[in-house]
């Protein structure tokens, strides 16, 4: 099988939710997907406790698969979509990565931190 991407996962997601998908996801709400997000975001964290690497790497698929599913409905709905979500994410990081992509300076990881926190508080009064 040939590899698979964040793409193939989006599609996956809609063939599920289509007519000729799965009844259960189908179903499916934001609402309704939250718990399965929380679960299997408990199931990352005990998979880390464990040292359980192999585990680690299933269970953040589990946890992706929430996120892709999720975005599908937002999408449906008319909210946003995958391409969104990884949109906001990206320039988030940029963003708040100054001494990474911009001027400042940042030598230790709690410089890095104090920073993001700095850069944050901007963005937060920038979006008032
Ligand atoms: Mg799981």
């Amino acid at each position: 099988m040939a590899k698979k991407t964040l793409k193939n996962l989006k599609f996956l997601t809609q063939k599920l939710r289509s007519e000729t998908g799965c009844p259960w996801d189908r179903k499916q709400t934001i609402e309704s997907m939250l718990k399965c997000l929380i679960d299997e975001t408990q199931e990352v964290k005990e998979a880390v406790e464990k040292k359980d690497y192999k585990n680690l790497e299933e269970e953040l698929g589990d946890v992706l698969f929430q996120i892709v599913m999720i975005a599908e409905i937002a999408k449906e709905e008319k909210y946003f979509d995958m391409d969104g979500v990884v949109e906001e994410i990206y320039k988030k990081i940029v963003s708040r990565h100054t001494w990474v992509f911009g001027k400042d300076k940042a030598h230790t990881p709690e410089e890095a931190i104090a920073k993001w926190q700095e850069n944050k508080k901007k963005e937060k009064n920038n979006s008032k």
